[in-house]
């Protein structure tokens, strides 16, 4: 079972194609936006705390995230394969993966970048209307995808283990290219 993450802009439809993926793959979907949803929903101390980062459109701090996805690692799910959604997003982040999976003997199979231009997911985020959603969330995040993300990509391609999909198309369209592309390389 391959042990992949999952890169791309907010609005690239990058969620669901990774609940496609991980039911096609049977692997965990592990997603930090939903796990971080989950905390705002149940009230908790923290969740007050993450819910401000969030509808501010800014980044959970690095070690906060480290810790979560140790843990949720640590499940006996995700011994076989995972997939990562929404995670790394900063190079420290990309940094705490590779020694956490360094110490557990695993490593990535394979990065994949589900690639939208910036104008395309500005107006599919508006478009789907989410409480977050306001335009200026949405622009903070994306000039953060640019600044703090987008350099991820170099570093998995210097890895070898980046490939990049084309995002752009009906939803099947893209799933199909993305189990064409991840079957050919794992
Ligand atoms: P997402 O659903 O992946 O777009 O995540 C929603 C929000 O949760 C983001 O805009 C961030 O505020 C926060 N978040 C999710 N994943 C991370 C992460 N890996 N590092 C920092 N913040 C995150």
């Amino acid at each position: 079972m391959p042990r992949l993450l999952i890169l791309g802009r907010q609005g690239s439809g990058k969620g669901t194609q990774c609940v496609r993926l991980s039911e096609h793959y049977g692997v965990p979907h592990i997603s930090t936006g939903d796990i971080l949803r989950e905390a705002v929903s149940a009230g908790t101390d923290f969740g007050l705390k993450a819910a401000k980062i969030m509808e501010a459109g800014d980044l959970v701090p690095d070690d906060v995230m480290l810790g979560i996805i140790r843990d949720r690692l640590a499940e006996p799910d995700a011994r076989a394969g995972f997939l990562l959604d929404g995670f790394p997003r900063t190079s420290a982040q990309a940094d705490g993966l590779a020694e956490l999976l360094g110490s557990l003997g695993r490593a990535l199979d394979l990065a994949v970048n589900i690639d939208v231009d910036t104008e395309v997911v500005v107006e599919r985020m508006l478009a789907r209307g989410r409480a977050d959603d306001t335009e200026e969330a949405i622009r903070q995040r994306l000039n953060l995808y640019e600044e703090q993300t987008a350099p991820l990509l170099e570093r998995y391609r210097d890895e070898g283990i980046l490939v990049t999909v084309d995002g752009v198309g009906t939803e099947e369209e893209v799933f199909a290219r993305l189990l064409a592309t991840v079957d050919a390389h794992t």
